[in-house]
């Protein structure tokens, strides 16, 4: 099937908390087309999150676990191109007839039916008589139905039957996995202090995380030169927006708050539960360490500390480093996650 792209599978589809509703209910839906209660499934999302990788695994799976089904995946585009062609001919009934024969149609991208009303009516006409026959319909959107401006509300309305599930930007242990496992399927190898940069500053999406992939081993191979984070730096700067950033306390504050899932407000109050003072402790030895901002600023972002209490933080943790060696791997780790930050 031509229309079909046989690499784009669920199996290299990486399941993160960004897309696991989405990526399971595409599986159920695979495995039992029109049977299920996401008809229609929608998975809507921003550009390259993995909307047509998605609609094109259903498609791939449903034609490997039911091989006797009709699977029809097309881009709205080109169902309106089609649409059109046929209106020309007066062929309308023909289109509309072609497209009643599917068990599982897939169409990507259905934000492009706005502007076309009459395109909307054959699909209208359509999915009506596949979803009464039992059949399966997947569907594609760059935003959440509700804001499909210029889309009919009957339509609207049946997309609602079923599940709109969205994609979201992978969190960053995911963008690694991502990173990696493309690494795999195309034998390719790069230290892992390299995946990690990529991963941690390419947060946009997954297309243009593999796009920084290409660039990288392009440039490599292009200047001879191993992959390292000199190099990564260099080939990231056509893609991260802000180079060499300088880090700020704010940004500190919050990979701590994160990194040991502390309230931002309990760093900055009095509390004397004793995560949090380590937490604090660590994120003004942090701010010391990598910004240039005095002591007495730093003790300001602490719910007005004075700089006594920041040198005692810093000697703490500097203690604690030295016979704690939990609190010392934390506190390495959030090191690298801070340097990253500001490179
Ligand atoms: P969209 O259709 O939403 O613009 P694509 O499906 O074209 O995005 O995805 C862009 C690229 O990112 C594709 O190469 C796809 O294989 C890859 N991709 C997206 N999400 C994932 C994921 N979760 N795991 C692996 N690869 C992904
Ligand atoms: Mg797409």
């Amino acid at each position: 099937d031509p229309q079909l792209n046989h690499m784009y599978t669920f199996d290299s589809f990486i399941e993160g908390d960004c897309n696991r509703v989405a990526r399971r209910a595409g599986k159920t839906v695979a495995e039992k087309p029109g049977a299920n209660s996401f008809n229609p499934l929608v998975i809507y999302g921003g550009v390259g999150l993995g909307k047509t990788h998605l609609a094109q695994a259903i498609g791939n799976d449903v034609k490997r676990a039911h091989p006797g089904k009709v699977v029809l995946y097309v881009s709205s585009e080109k169902f309106i191109n089609q649409f059109q062609d046929h209106s020309r001919n007066n062929a309308i009934n023909d289109f509309i007839h072609f497209y009643q024969l599917i068990d599982v149609l897939i169409i990507d991208d259905v934000q492009f039916f706005s502007r076309a009303e009459k395109s909307q009516d054959a699909f209208f006409a359509i999915f009506n008589h596949l979803h009464q026959s039992g059949k399966q319909l997947v569907l594609t959107s760059d935003k959440p139905p509700k804001d499909l401006d210029g889309m009919q509300e009957r339509l609207l309305s049946r997309f609602r039957w079923g599940l709109s599930a969205d994609l979201q930007v992978p969190d960053y242990e995911t963008r690694i996995e991502i990173l990696e496992r493309k690494m795999k399927n195309d034998g390719l190898d790069m230290p892992k202090e390299v995946v990690k940069y990529v991963a941690y500053n390419i947060n946009t999406n997954v297309r243009e995380l593999e796009g920084a992939l290409i660039s990288l081993l392009a440039q490599s191979s292009l200047n001879k030169k191993d992959i390292d984070v000199e190099l990564a730096k260099k080939v990231l700067r056509n893609f991260v927006k802000t180079s060499s950033k300088e880090i700020t306390i704010d940004a500190i504050q919050k990979m701590v708050c994160e990194y040991f899932d502390v309230p931002y407000d309990k760093l900055l109050q009095k509390t004397r539960k004793r995560e949090i003072v380590q937490a604090r402790q660590i994120t003004m030895y942090l701010a010391k360490a990598f910004t240039k901002n005095s002591l007495k600023t730093i003790g300001e972002h602490f719910g007005g500390r004075d700089h006594t209490t920041v040198i005692h933080s810093c000697q703490t943790v500097k203690d604690l480093m030295d016979t704690d060696s939990i609190f010392r791997e934390n506190v390495m780790e959030l090191t690298q996650k801070v340097q990253l930050a500001a490179m």
